[in-house]
This record gives structure tokens, C-alpha cells and sequence, in this order.
């Protein structure tokens, strides 16, 4: 899409992208693993955290270009950008809910990546879908807490040194700012998912971890509606952005493949049933953008109606990806089932997102909720 000049910081990351990511990145998914070397150029190119304002060590960034930074990033690699959706989870809930004294603590290194944050919410025994069923438990005592409990499939918790972690307490869900070192914290990595592999994901446990009043954010019992809601936004948009970036991929692999593979004494390029699906990817990732420019936009505007506009943005982007990525295989053939081709990845990649930060089911009782609302009253 060229409906505006780029910003000049994602010229300079498309390049990143397309000579430092996107030709690594099957290699990452082997190997697991995102490798620090690239975690700190992302540093160097200020993209850990560039929504911080200036003066907490970010570049001000406003919600569309962030959007599109994580477009760009998904584009070339989805467990990268599944890096920065929860260390961008983690940083905006230090900056918009944490204390002077957590601030202080956190946001400089958080601000360059060398601190990681990893964003602990989903507990193994409990449904995911259900933010609010936590099996892990806080303990209040003279105003500092013992935590006990264990959560699964935390995206960054091999490499992570921050954890904010949701818990149980006597007055309802209360968030805590751990160190990853904190004696009682056990981390354990989970390996062999199906899709953003290299995102070095880790079951952590915390046994009788004892925590000083300053761990809490915000008052206890406060956070669901509030730390939780304010962080799974920012995540679900940065998970839309991404599958966009995803759908360009795909695109850009299929566009390429049909115009020099022959079939039939032409190239597949040639064939009608083909130039649907190359059709329909870019129809997903030009509606897909659009969708996520508005939810940014209505962020920027501290509008809250940019909660039900990034829904429905990660409900359309998350399903096109799935689609455009199974598209893509197709059109690579036996080649799209193999490793020299970017397409399988993105098609285990895609699957995840329709799963993660709101899966595609509880999208859809989420968005036709807010319709009858809307339509009833
Ligand atoms: C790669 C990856 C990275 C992740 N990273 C993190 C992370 O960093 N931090 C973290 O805390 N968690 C993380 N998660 C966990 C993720 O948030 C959960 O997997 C997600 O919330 C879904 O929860 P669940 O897996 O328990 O599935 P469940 O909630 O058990 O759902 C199973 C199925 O039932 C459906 N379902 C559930 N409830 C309903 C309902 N009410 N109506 C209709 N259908 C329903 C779901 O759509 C799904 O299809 C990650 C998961 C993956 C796969």
C-alpha cells in the first residue's frame, strides 16, 4: 500500500528486515531461538520500546507507526514480534501503571532491550480464554506477598529478567513486577511449538516467592480491569499488525514463486485460480492495515472505543493470515511443505494467531456482544 510516505524509521527497518530477519528467520524456528546478537540490533534500532515517551528513553512513537513497526517485524519473523508484543505488554504497563520507584527501577533498561519483559497471565489447570481464572495466589503479609502458583506458555520467558505476573489475591487479580532471578522463580522452557518457535516460550513457577510492597502494581485486586484489560489491548493489536505482516509475506512468497514457476507451458502466474488467491491476499492485507490504522488511530486519540476496533482489526488479520499463509503453501506445492521456502513457517505461524491474545471464538462473542449492544441498547 502507498496511500502516505513512509516514516523514515521504517525505511531503515524494512531493511533490517529484509537483510537481518527475514532470510534467518526458518533457521530461528529450527533452532529455536531468536539469537541475542539480533536482539540487540532490535535494541540498537530503538525498537524494543520506541513508544516510550523521550525522556523514559523511547522516541515517542504515536500507536499507527508502532503498529506498523510490528507489521514490518511480522513480516519477516512472527516470534520476533512476538517478542516485542509482550515486552511492549510489560514496558506500557511499567510506564502507565508502575510507581515513581518502578519506574525508575524498570524503564531504562526495558527502553533498550536489555532488560526483556514477559507478560505471565496464563495458568496451566485454567482455561486461557478466561483472563480472569488464575490458579496463581498472592498472600498479603504486612504489606509485602508470598506468591505461589505456575503459568504456562509464556511467550520470552527463557530470556526474560522482568515477569509481570497476575495473581489471586484476598480482594481479586493483583499484578506483580518480578525479577526472573527472584529466588523461588523456576523457569522451564517449553519447547517444540507449532508456530512461533523461536519465541522461547517457558513454563515459570513461583514457589513461595516473597515479595517486597513494591512489587505490586497499583493498589491489590485492582488489576483486571485495568493493568490486564490495558496490556491485552496493546497485545492483541500488536498480534493484528503482525499478522498483517504475515499476510505481506505470504504475498510477496507467492508473488515471486508463480512468477517463475511454469505449469502447463505458461507460469502459474498465468492461471485464473491463482490470480484469485494472489487477489484475495492483498485485499487482506490492505483491509487488514486499515483496520489496524484505526484501532492506532483511536489509541492516539485515547479514544476507548479502540478496544471493540482492535478485536475486530486481530479477528480479521489473525483469520486473513490463516487463510493467505494455507493459500500460499498451496500455491508453493511440495515445495511449501519444505524448509527452502518461508511459507510453511508462516502457516504454523498464522495458526498461533488465532489463538493468542483472544482466540477466534471468544472474538466472535466479543464482537456480537458489542453488535446487539450496539443494535439493542
Ligand atoms: C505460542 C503461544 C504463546 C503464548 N504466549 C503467552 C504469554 O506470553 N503469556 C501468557 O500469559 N499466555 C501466553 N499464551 C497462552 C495463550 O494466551 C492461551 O493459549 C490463550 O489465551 C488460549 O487459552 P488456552 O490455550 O487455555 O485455550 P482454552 O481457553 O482452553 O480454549 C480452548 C478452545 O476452546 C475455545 N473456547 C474457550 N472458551 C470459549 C468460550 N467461552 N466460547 C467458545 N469457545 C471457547 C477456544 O477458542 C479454543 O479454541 C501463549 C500461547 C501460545 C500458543
Amino acid at each position: 500500500m502507498r496511500t502516505r510516505p513512509e516514516a523514515p524509521e521504517l525505511v531503515v527497518l524494512g531493511r533490517f528486515v529484509d537483510g537481518e530477519v527475514a532470510p534467518h528467520a526458518n533457521a530461528w524456528e529450527r533452532a529455536e531461538e531468536i539469537p541475542g546478537d539480533v536482539r540487540a540490533r532490535v535494541g540498537e534500532l530503538g525498537l524494543w520500546a520506541p513508544f516510550l515517551p523521550v525522556e523514559s528513553g523511547g522516541a515517542g512513537m504515536d500507536m499507527v507507526t508502532l503498529g506498523r513497526v510490528h507489521e514490518e517485524v511480522g513480516r519477516g519473523c512472527s516470534s520476533l514480534r512476538s517478542l516485542l508484543t509482550v515486552h511492549t505488554m510489560v514496558t506500557a504497563t511499567v510506564h502507565r501503571w508502575g510507581d515513581d520507584e518502578q519506574r525508575e527501577r524498570w524503564l531504562p533498561a526495558l527502553a533498550t532491550g536489555e532488560t526483556l519483559g514477559a507478560f505471565c497471565l496464563t495458568d496451566p489447570d485454567f482455561s486461557g480464554s478466561d483472563a480472569t481464572a488464575a490458579g496463581t495466589v498472592a498472600v498479603a503479609d504486612h504489606g509485602s506477598w508470598t506468591l505461589t502458583g505456575r503459568k504456562k506458555w509464556i511467550t520470552g520467558g527463557q530470556r526474560a529478567g522482568l515477569l509481570l505476573v497476575f495473581a489471586d489475591t484476598a480482594t481479586g487479580m493483583s499484578a506483580f513486577l518480578v525479577p526472573a532471578d527472584h529466588p523461588g522463580v523456576r523457569v522451564t522452557p517449553v519447547r517444540h511449538m507449532l508456530g512461533t518457535t523461536a519465541s522461547m516460550l517457558a513454563t515459570i513457577e513461583f514457589d513461595d516467592v516473597r515479595l517486597g510492597p513494591g512489587a505490586l502494581v497499583g493498589p491489590p485486586g485492582w488489576a483486571a480491569g485495568t493493568v490486564m484489560t490495558g496490556a491485552l489491548d496493546l497485545g492483541r493489536y500488536s498480534v493484528a499488525c503482525g499478522s498483517v505482516g504475515i499476510v505481506r509475506a505470504a504475498l510477496a512468497a507467492s508473488a515471486a514463486y508463480t512468477s517463475q514457476r511454469s505449469a502447463g507451458g505458461g507460469l502459474l502466474r498465468d492461471l485464473p485460480q491463482i490470480r484469485a488467491k494472489i487477489s484475495d491476499m492483498v485485499t487482506a492485507r490492505d483491509a487488514g492495515r486499515l483496520l489496524c490504522e484505526k484501532a492506532g488511530r483511536l489509541k492516539d486519540a485515547g479514544d476507548p472505543a479502540t478496544i471493540m476496533a482492535t478485536w475486530v482489526a486481530k479477528y480479521f488479520a489473525s483469520t486473513a493470515a490463516a487463510r493467505t499463509a494455507s493459500d500460499a503453501v498451496q500455491i508453493h506445492g511440495a515445495n511449501g511443505c519444505g524448509p527452502d521456502y518461508p511459507v510453511a513457517r508462516l502457516y504454523r505461524d498464522a495458526k498461533v494467531m488465532e489463538i493468542i491474545e483472544g482466540s477466534t471464538q471468544i472474538q466472535e462473542l466479543t464482537i456480537a456482544d458489542d453488535a446487539y449492544r450496539e443494535v439493542a441498547g
